[in-house]
């Protein structure tokens, strides 16, 4: 069954879970209005399901089950899939700024890669688990927070040599009818007004640290759960023109000795699958993320556009106007060209599953990592001071000021003065606001830190077949015709694979999220 926006919303009302918000309890989170914004933008990834228009985008059939489900739980079975997941997360990302859904999406592609891997290889039962999770989950229509990244204590120890145990999330306990685990996730998406956290390891693994590679479902109002959230967005704030409509929670988890039944594990101590399940997701995530922002790309250029006709500068005429436009374009097409790219070379897993091309994800989610500041750049350029500077909407309705502010500030005469400073307020708040800021930071951080893209890209790239390239061209010596007779170079060791396909071991400290 699909639900719309309201179903979802009033969905949450059959849990119970145990939320703490700027120091308060949370009688119920759907009816809380400082989440109302990001259960506001989930509730986009629903309702856009249940639109004719965009049903071929939103809905797809699951193999496994030949039930139609929503996109954001789908398993991807071609390279056509990877495109329409791609479009969708830009389709609804343009709607709310972060409809956050597509975390789901990410996490139940990357956890059907890894139980199929480690069945395959031990001879264990996970995979047949998570397929009946999986379809109670697409059956139910839910929406599953990931629970990755850890507290992590000092990041220079690893997480069996920190202080505090619980600085990761670990295995306290097996018992025939399930396991406990204890410990802290640190930044959850949505953590309050998700179904249920798809609790994930955020590292690789090794022997001595095999409690911590622990991958299973808890729901949210499990006991032991509590959840210490912000508010989403910028509710109640008469300027936030877009995040006191939309936005995003983020919340600690901390799990104190939860109870979780076997048949919602999918990995308990298995540390030798951990890299495996840690690098999938973050290729699904960063993925998802490049049509995330490039979905707040389409708002910046939107808005950067209206300012500059508001202002009464028309980008045809003025040629700086047209090269701060075309750079903030440039950035956003180009990062979503990646995500393109990684679509269209995805890689069929053993699982059946398909994967983003993984260096093309990489180099796409590097890119707006860093260009996000060139964007908001690029917006500020173009819109002037008046974005950070113009009076609080007070003065819109105050008698003895509006009226002059409406002639002062009215800059090309048929444009109204209304509507230039709700222009103007929604590049501050996309770009300038605590909201902007927080775009900034979750473009660089999320889905990894800039060094863990590096590290992928780095020991994916098939440098030695570049090499071997080279050599090829020394050998027959580049310049002249092919005719100089010298004889070949040995191979060196690494470069028997052409293709580069061999990657090298990971580095232990992998990490995403
Ligand atoms: C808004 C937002 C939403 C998010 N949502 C989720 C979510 O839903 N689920 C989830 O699981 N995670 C989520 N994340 C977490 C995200 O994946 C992490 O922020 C990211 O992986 C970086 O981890 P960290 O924040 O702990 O920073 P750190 O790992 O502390 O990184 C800080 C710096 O230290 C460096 N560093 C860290 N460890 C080492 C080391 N051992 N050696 C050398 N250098 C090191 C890093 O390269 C980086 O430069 C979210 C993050 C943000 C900002």
């Amino acid at each position: 069954m699909l639900m719309s926006a309201e179903q979802y919303r009033e969905s949450l009302r059959e849990y119970s879970p145990r939320v703490f918000l700027n120091g308060e309890a949370v009688e119920s989170v759907a009816d809380e209005p400082r989440f109302m914004p990001g259960i506001r933008a989930v509730g986009v990834t629903y309702d856009f399901a249940l639109r004719d228009d965009y049903r071929d985008l939103m809905v797809e059939t699951q193999a496994s089950s030949g039930r139609d489900v929503n996109r954001m739980l789908h398993i991807n079975r071609h390279t056509e899939d990877l495109l329409s997941k791609l479009e969708a997360v830009r389709l609804v990302c343009r709607e709310s700024g972060c409809a956050q859904r597509y975390l789901t999406h990410d996490a139940l592609n990357a956890i059907h890669q890894a139980t199929y891997r480690a069945d395959a290889e031990d001879g264990s039962d996970y995979h047949p688990r998570f397929m009946q999770y999986l379809h109670q989950v697409q059956d139910r229509d839910l929406t599953l927070g990931v629970a990755m990244t850890d507290a992590k204590g000092d990041r220079s120890l690893r997480p069996q040599q920190q202080p505090n145990p619980d600085s990761y999330v670990h295995i306290t306990q097996r018992r025939p009818d399930g396991i406990v685990i204890r410990g802290t996730k640190a930044i959850v998406t949505g953590g309050p007004y998700m179904h249920e956290l798809l609790v994930m390891p955020c590292r690789t693994h090794t022997e001595d640290s095999a409690d911590f590679a622990v991958c299973c479902a808890v729901p949210l109002d499990a006991d032991g759960l509590t959840i210490i959230s912000r508010p989403a967005g910028r509710p109640g704030q008469p300027a936030a023109r877009f995040s006191g409509q939309y936005g995003q929670a983020t919340a600690v988890c901390q799990f104190e000795d939860v109870f979780v039944p076997w048949e919602r594990v999918f990995m308990s101590g298995e540390w030798q699958h951990s890299e495996y399940l840690v690098t999938n997701y973050a290729n699904h995530h960063r993925h998802s993320c490049i049509a995330a922002r490039a979905g707040f790309g389409d708002l910046l250029i939107g808005a950067g556009a209206l300012m500059s006709e508001a202002n009464g500068l028309d980008p045809e005429k003025y040629q700086h106007i047209r090269e701060s436009m075309v750079e903030l374009i440039k950035i956003v097409e180009g990062f979503f060209a990646c995500g393109v790219a990684a679509s269209v070379y995805g890689i069929e897993d053993p699982s059946g599953a398909w994967m983003p091309e993984p260096v093309f994800a990489n180099v796409g989610k590097l890119l707006l990592a860093t260009q996000i500041y060139d964007m908001h750049r690029t917006a500020h350029e173009v819109s002037g001071g008046l974005v950070v500077a113009l009076p609080g909407p007070d003065e819109d309705h105050n008698p003895e000021t509006a009226g002059d502010l409406a002639t002062l500030l009215r800059a090309r005469e048929d444009i109204p003065y209304q509507q230039r400073i709700d222009v103007s307020r929604f590049i501050e708040d996309l770009t300038a606001s605590d909201t902007g800021g927080w775009y900034s930071v979750i473009s660089l951080h999320g889905g990894g830190s800039p060094q863990a893209m590096k590290r992928e890209i780095f020991r994916r790239y098939p440098v030695e077949e570049r090499k071997a390239l080279v050599e090829r061209l020394l050998d027959r010596g580049v310049a002249d015709t092919g005719q100089s007779g010298a004889p070949p170079r040995g191979k060196q060791p690494g470069q028997c694979c052409p293709v580069g396909c061999q990657a090298p071991d990971l580095p232990r400290e992998k990490k995403a999220g």
